[in-house]
């Protein structure tokens, strides 16, 4: 983390480590007519302090959208707010982040972490949906579970993100095959939008976009109906494209101190991204002419 290259790498993920830094990016995303989702990076904290801490800077983030008059909600991960150390308080905190954004009339979307803790974030989603409109979470297309998942969370109402999944799964719950992966997501995506609640649909793969785009236009499924969504960073190009085309797309923007391990997963998910990073970590003399 405190290695210059990784810094400068990771920020092109990442929109800096303060939250005026992700103002900034937000504004910047919304003049590009694209909504944000902020996210605080943190995750597995150990300690109940940390985990209070991370709650509170989640309502001062939601005054500092409201003040800005920022299109934007925030995206947390429940491990952030101490889901390892138990789920009433780590329930506790998230019910007050709800609450608040609820009074801002904003939303709160809950990222969906590895396997160990699908369950208990889908238990959590539930209970807490069961007071508040406006939380959501996420399902990942490379799960087995996740179409059952997301009966279980469409019957409750409520709104998920559907994404591939980012961490790395064992073969016995998780498709190893992309073909497989990409298969099961259209058939998620389709369930999730013939649902008549309001989901988005998060990817940067363009077949994953067209099978949407394909579906929409078939079912006459309106474009204020969903939303895209991509990371910060990541396709601006197709970002635009979208955009142009009419479609609703929301951005992902990271920001905050603990950027490791969110920085490490991109980097996992494309070696292209890897031989960047790998580059530029050797000294521009001794760097192939390919760069
Ligand atoms: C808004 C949003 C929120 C997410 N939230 C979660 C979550 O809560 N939990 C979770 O497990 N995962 C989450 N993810 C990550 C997701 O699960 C995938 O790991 C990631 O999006 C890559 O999958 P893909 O659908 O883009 O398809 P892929 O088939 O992986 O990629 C398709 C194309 O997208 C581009 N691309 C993809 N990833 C990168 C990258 N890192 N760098 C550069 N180009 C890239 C490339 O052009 C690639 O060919 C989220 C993704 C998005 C967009």
């Amino acid at each position: 983390m405190h290695n210059a290259v990784s810094r400068r790498v990771a920020r092109r993920f990442v929109a800096g480590e303060t939250l005026h830094d992700a103002i900034e990016a937000g504004r910047e995303v919304n003049r590009a007519k694209r909504s944000a989702s902020l996210d605080l990076l943190g995750e597995n904290v150990s300690d109940e302090g940390g985990a209070r801490r991370a709650a509170e800077n989640y309502l001062a983030i939601f005054d500092r959208i409201a003040r800005e008059k920022l299109d934007a909600n925030v995206s947390l991960k429940l491990t952030q707010l101490g889901l390892d150390l138990g789920e009433t308080h780590c329930q506790e905190l998230l019910e007050g982040i709800v609450a608040h954004a609820s009074e801002l009339a904003n939303f709160v979307r809950i990222d969906m972490e590895g396997s160990a803790y699908t369950q208990r974030t889908v238990d959590l989603t539930k209970r807490v949906r069961v007071k508040y409109s406006n939380v959501g979470t996420v399902m990942q297309a490379y799960l087995f579970r996740a179409e059952q998942d997301v009966k279980d969370l469409l019957s409750v109402g409520c709104r998920m993100r559907l994404c591939k999944g980012a961490y790395k799964e064992p073969p016995d719950i998780a498709f190893p095959k992309k073909a497989d992966v990409d298969a099961n997501y259209v058939k998620l995506m389709k369930l999730l939008l013939s649902s008549g609640i309001y989901h988005g649909i998060a990817t940067h793969d363009p077949a994953m976009i067209q099978a949407t785009r394909e579906f929409v236009r078939e079912r006459n499924i309106g474009r204020e109906q969903f939303e895209f969504q991509m990371l910060y960073g990541i396709r601006t190009d197709l970002q635009e494209q979208l955009v142009r085309e009419g479609y609703r797309l929301r951005v992902y923007i990271p920001f905050g101190t603990d950027w490791f391990p969110y920085f490490m997963r991109r980097l996992a998910e494309r070696p292209a991204n890897l031989v960047f990073f790998l580059r530029n970590l050797m000294p521009k003399s001794t760097r192939p002419h390919s760069e």
